[in-house]
């Protein structure tokens, strides 16, 4: 189960030339957000775009084409995408909201809809919610530090970040490339992110990252009901290429492995915590 509940797992790309040309991807995201506005799935989805500094993660509410195109591409801070929750229901007037976030955001939203607290009159306006694979995250001094000291790049001159094959990546629009082994990065990890244990966003509708899949392509698990409709319809309206998953390099068995390394770490963590008496209760309820 540590790949959650799941109905079907491919590997995909958008078939959008403008959607991949930007995105961290397969433009998964980006394309199902498209679809869903332009279908009436969606009236609107909270995505993260870039703040007032460089890289800096800034939520907001896309509700045309150009405005979800905006936020393509990863970035490896916190973005409080679910605190624009009730501005996207109440100043926007949506009531059909798209959200995407990483697994402990998929959590947050199920846990509001359970218990909505705070959150009245939002949790059946969750129309579709796509998690994102998630191994840590970083605060944002971190990043400055790992691009500028190590990387030795400017931050304002990145044009993309990427975690893959055991590095850290840094891209230039200049066209330089620099890699950081993961052990330099370790250290500069959001403490909190080593109590999780949520790899592939388990509670998304529909959830998706780069591992498992070939560059440029995506592993996307169709989770609920909902997300299978809109994944079904997409594909009949031909927004996505697909491959089966076993016919793929590396494939489930690398997502599988992943996923089992992180929630076997934090475990151990959790436990050590629990002897000092921090946090006994953290656990998982899906795994
Ligand atoms: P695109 O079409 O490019 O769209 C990206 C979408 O992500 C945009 O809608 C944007 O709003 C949203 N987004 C960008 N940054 C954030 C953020 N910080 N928080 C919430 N939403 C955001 N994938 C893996 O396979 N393995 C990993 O270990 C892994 N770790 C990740 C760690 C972090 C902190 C993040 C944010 C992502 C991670 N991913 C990981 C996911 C991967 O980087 C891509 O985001 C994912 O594959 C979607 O790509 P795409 O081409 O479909 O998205
Ligand atoms: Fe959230 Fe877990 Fe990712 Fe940290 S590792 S950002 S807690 S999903």
């Amino acid at each position: 189960m540590v790949l959650g509940k799941y109905k079907t797992v491919v590997s995909a790309r958008s078939t959008d030339k403008e959607i991949l040309e930007k995105s961290q991807d397969g433009g998964i995201v980006t394309q199902l957000f498209v679809f869903a506005l332009e279908n009436g799935y969606i009236d609107g989805a909270i995505v993260t775009g870039i703040g007032d500094r460089p890289w800096k993660p800034r939520p907001y509410i896309a509700t045309t084409k150009e405005e979800i195109l905006a936020a393509r591409g990863t970035k490896y801070n916190i973005s409080p995408n679910i605190s624009w929750i009730k501005e996207a229901t109440r100043s926007f007037g949506l009531d059909k909201v798209g959200i995407v976030g990483t697994p402990c955001q998929m959590q947050a939203i199920r846990k509001g809809q359970l218990y909505p607290i705070g959150l009245r009159e939002v949790p059946d306006k969750i129309a579709l919610a796509i998690g994102i694979f998630c191994m840590e995250n970083f605060p944002y001094k971190s990043i400055q530090q790992l691009v500028e000291d190590h990387a030795g790049q400017k931050m304002q001159a990145v044009k993309k970040m990427e975690i893959g094959k055991g590095k850290f990546w840094v891209y230039t629009e200049r066209g330089n490339v620099v890699s950081l082994p993961l052990k330099i990065t370790h250290k500069y990890e959001q403490p909190g992110c080593h109590v999780c244990l949520d790899y592939v966003a388990n509670l998304g509708d529909i959830s998706t990252g780069s591992v498992g899949s070939p560059d440029g392509w995506s592993t996307v698990f169709i989770r609920t009901k909902k997300g299978e409709e809109i994944w079904n319809r997409a594909i009949a309206a031909g927004c996505f290429e697909t491959t089966p998953i076993d016919q793929v390099k590396p494939g489930l068995e690398l997502v599988t492995k992943l996923a089992n390394e992180k929630i076997t770490k934090n475990k151990k963590y959790i436990e050590e915590r629990a002897s000092y008496g921090v946090n006994k209760g953290l656990r998982n309820p899906y795994i």
